[in-house]
């Protein structure tokens, strides 16, 4: 087994069950270069064991996963540290002007998560606590979510980075497409029973029985025959697809790079709002004041 930093991976039920947690607790479980790599090498592990026939990912820790991870130590010395990243001199990372960037996230951030959600086992997200930005993209890679009662779901990255949203775009798939734009242009967050009224979410279990409960969830798909449990996602995907899904992806990606251009044109390089733009009306993510409930919230409406 892989000699894992970031992530943990562990077979359960003689092999069947392949749970991974992101494990990063100290860090919100933020999304670094190598915890993104080595979440694509366990996800492959899992793909090509053919006992595995039910793949878990969650998080260890307060949160499933906070998002990108935005300036840690870590993550600084992976990208301009005397010892990068390997991936950083590969896949466009040695390219100059937005070729790198558009290069980079195109494999780190889009392709990943795309090869996750095409995945060939049945794959449930178990998530907890704020589900934000890029975490919100983990999550929606696999096929079934099952959530804490304290989750809360939200992309918070137009109102505080001036992005439209992240990579993976699949907000309005999810959310759908008004409530995509609500969420996106007021930043506020969906709780827990909106996301299960509204199919995102498929349980709902009380925190201190969330590992215990998604295990059992786990257990009942991997007594299916693979194949048709395989045929199933596969007939749902391509349905999706033929809706127009991955060419969708594929067009807001571009658009996402468009918006990376225009505050590396506009902010000398830097790639998204710049400090000297907050004025702009974008809040200081690092100062922020916490997400509101889409549905609770009395600002606005
Ligand atoms: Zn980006």
């Amino acid at each position: 087994m892989a000699d894992y930093k970031f992530i943990t991976y562990e077979l359960l039920d003689e092999g069947k069950i392949a749970r991974i947690m992101l494990n990063r607790p100290e860090a919100r479980n933020a999304q670094n270069r190598g915890l993104l790599v080595e979440l694509n090498d366990a996800f492959l592990a899992a793909e090509a064991d053919d006992q595995v026939r039910v793949v878990i990912l969650g998080g260890n820790g307060k949160m499933f996963s906070s998002g990108h991870d935005m300036g840690s130590k870590v993550a600084m010395e992976e990208f301009s540290g005397p010892t990068p990243h390997f991936s950083r001199n590969i896949n466009g990372g040695t390219r100059d002007g937005n070729e790198n960037l558009t290069l980079q996230e195109w494999h780190y951030y889009f392709q990943n998560t795309l090869r996750w959600r095409n995945l060939r086992k049945i794959t449930i997200a178990q998530v907890h606590g704020p589900v934000f930005a890029a975490g919100l993209m983990l999550m929606w890679a696999c096929d079934l979510i099952v959530a804490a009662e304290d989750t809360q779901f939200a992309d918070v990255v137009a109102t505080r980075l001036g992005m439209m949203g992240v990579e993976y775009f699949a907000h309005p798939w999810e959310f759908g497409p008004r409530k995509a734009k609500e969420l996106l242009l007021t930043g506020d967050a969906l709780g827990v029973d909106e996301a299960y009224a509204m199919g995102m979410v498929s349980k709902v279990f009380p925190q201190d029985q969330l590992s215990e409960k998604t295990l059992d969830f786990a257990r009942r798909i991997a007594t299916l025959p693979t194949q048709a449990a395989l045929l199933v996602k596969e007939a749902v995907n391509q349905s999706q697809d033929n809706m127009g899904f991955t060419n969708a992806l594929n067009a807001c990606f571009t658009i996402h790079e468009l918006n990376h251009s225009h505050w590396a044109i506009k902010s000398d390089g830097q790639r998204w709002v710049a400090v000297s733009d907050f004025d702009e009306g974008v809040q200081d993510w690092r100062t922020a004041p916490p997400v509101l409930n889409a549905k609770k919230t009395e600002v606005g409406g």
